[in-house]
């Protein structure tokens, strides 16, 4: 039986929850926000655009639902899978069976021998299956077979693959090292990084493959390929992000009895004497006994009050920059593939997904029946970030036509670009000294985000760890104490 209480809900005699402000309404500080709110904290989530849900994001555009950038997880992001569920959203999430990726390239041109201009062949493809067999054993007869490498190069791909078990992602050293310089040295030859190991770490690692962190590289290496054989079965969502995270973020801290503001941005956090703090809006401040600080390393650090953390440390987090994804988004008068989705290589292509279902441009109200939507995923996208659209038309048009033959005959009804220039921070060598942890030296203040120290790339699943870590620490520390601000004051 539900017991009521005259003071709100409480025990008599149970002091009043703690106030807690989570800063930032990314998946870090949706994830905060529940486990905290799931502990009886008094929760309010600031968030300083009109929507939760952070990088990962929708917009609308003439009836469609576009995501800003396509994202996908893996079958071993445990953290971000755990919240999926929380939010009631798994069943939103298309899972693989097995990770199974098809790779395509073009096929270059076949001479006419006369002089109307050459045929484009038909494009290459490729298709990484793993089997039911244990990691790593899982992925060697899709790598045994793996056309775009000659014999002795698909031969050596296990030598890193078993080299890297003896690669400790954690220890200071290896993140001094180029990934590239790594694989060279373990007999990967320019053609095996480029048309092999980038298809995975660039998109992974939203960094050019030789220039990513070798620690970095090591995680996703280690979990996804050497790991339980599903641990690199692939996870697209199935709905607009909007909706998978901010809309079901909201719904349930709702039910928790959190308090989402949206639209309010932070100008100040500053500690008060004899503990809690004074959280400073535009035109408002709040009164909090603790602050989960859950935004970009660029924002964070001008909200650092001082002496939370040495004012040299909080300065290097700039050396942690960033790196963009683009997406280049294109509708076909008519459908050009029928894969889900494909890498690319020898292409500009990086990735590309059909976006026509979930986008609701299959909805016959729409009136463009039979278009489909491709989205092509752009990572390390230094290159296209400021590139005008019409250039990145004449560069996108043709090549898409490269890989998918029946796009030659297609008319391209919409072509529009998304750039998100502060994707990631740049993931290269010596960034793991500069990540800090949740626990900061003023108590009740604590980090969240993913580029703080999670042992995990900038993704999702770093995101959602780094919530539950502020969580944790919180829990550990400050609201573990009886005492509320109310009853300090
Ligand atoms: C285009 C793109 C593609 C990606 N693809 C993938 C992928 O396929 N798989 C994957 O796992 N990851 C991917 N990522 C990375 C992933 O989205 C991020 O790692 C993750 O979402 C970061 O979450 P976060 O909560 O740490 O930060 P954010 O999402 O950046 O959230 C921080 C929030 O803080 C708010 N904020 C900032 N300043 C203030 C302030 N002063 N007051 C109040 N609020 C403030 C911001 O508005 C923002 O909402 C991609 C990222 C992008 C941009």
């Amino acid at each position: 039986m539900t017991q009521v209480f005259a003071t709100g809900g409480r025990p008599p005699h149970t002091p009043p929850p703690r106030k807690v402000c989570v800063v930032g309404g990314g998946l870090a500080g949706i994830t905060a926000s529940i486990a905290l709110a799931e502990t009886g904290a008094d929760v309010t989530l600031l968030e300083a655009r009109p929507r939760l849900g952070g990088a990962t994001c929708s917009f609308s555009r003439d009836g469609l639902t576009v995501d800003t950038g396509q994202h996908i997880f893996l079958g071993c992001c445990s953290a971000y899978r755990g919240l999926l569920d929380k939010l009631g959203m798994t069943g939103h999430a298309t899972m693989q069976d097995r990770f199974d990726v098809t790779v395509l390239a073009p096929g270059g041109s076949a001479s006419s021998g006369g002089t109307t201009p050459p045929a484009p062949r038909a494009p290459r493809k490729a298709r990484l299956r793993r089997t039911a067999l244990p990691g790593p054993l899982h992925m060697l007869p899709a790598l045994g077979r793996y056309p775009f490498l000659n014999l002795a190069e698909r031969l050596n791909v296990s030598r890193p693959a078993l080299a890297m078990r003896f690669v400790d992602p954690g220890k200071p050293a290896v993140d001094q090292q180029r990934f590239g310089d790594w694989l060279a040295a373990h007999g990967q030859t320019e053609r095996s990084r480029r048309a092999l190991w980038d298809l995975f770490s660039v998109s992974a690692l939203n960094i050019a493959g030789d220039d990513a962190s070798l620690a970095l590289a090591a995680v996703v290496v280690k979990t996804g390929l050497l790991g339980k054989n599903n641990a690199a079965d692939i996870g697209i969502p199935a709905l607009p992000l909007g909706e998978l995270h901010g809309d079901a973020g909201a719904t349930l801290l709702g039910k928790l009895g959190a308090k989402v503001s949206l639209g309010t941005k932070v100008t100040a956090i500053e500690p008060v004497d004899g503990g809690g703090f004074t959280v400073r809006l535009a035109d408002d401040e709040l009164a909090a006994d603790a602050v989960v600080l859950a935004v970009p390393h660029e924002k964070a650090a001008p909200l650092m009050p001082p002496g939370a953390l040495p004012e040299q440390t909080v300065n290097a987090w700039s050396g942690l920059g960033a790196s963009p994804i683009v997406n280049v988004h294109v509708i076909y008068d008519r459908p050009v593939t029928d894969l889900p989705f494909a890498a690319a290589i020898d292409s500009p292509v990086q990735w590309v997904f059909d976006r026509t279902k979930i986008s609701g441009l299959s909805a016959s109200h729409h009136g463009r029946p039979g278009h489909q939507y491709l989205a092509i995923s752009l990572s390390a996208a230094d290159e296209y970030a400021d590139t005008p659209v019409a250039q990145l038309q004449e560069q996108f048009i043709p090549a898409l036509a490269e890989l998918f033959p029946a796009a030659r005959q297609a008319t391209v009804a919409e072509f529009f670009v998304t750039r998100e220039r502060r994707a990631t921070f740049r993931q290269a060598p010596g960034t793991a000294a500069l990540r800090p942890k949740a626990a900061t030296q003023r108590p009740g203040l604590v980090l969240a985000g993913a580029w703080t120290d999670t042992g995990w790339p900038d993704t999702m699943e770093g995101a959602v760890r780094s919530g539950l870590s502020a969580a944790v620490e919180l829990r550990r520390t400050v609201l573990s104490s009886t005492a509320t601000i109310g009853e300090r004051q």
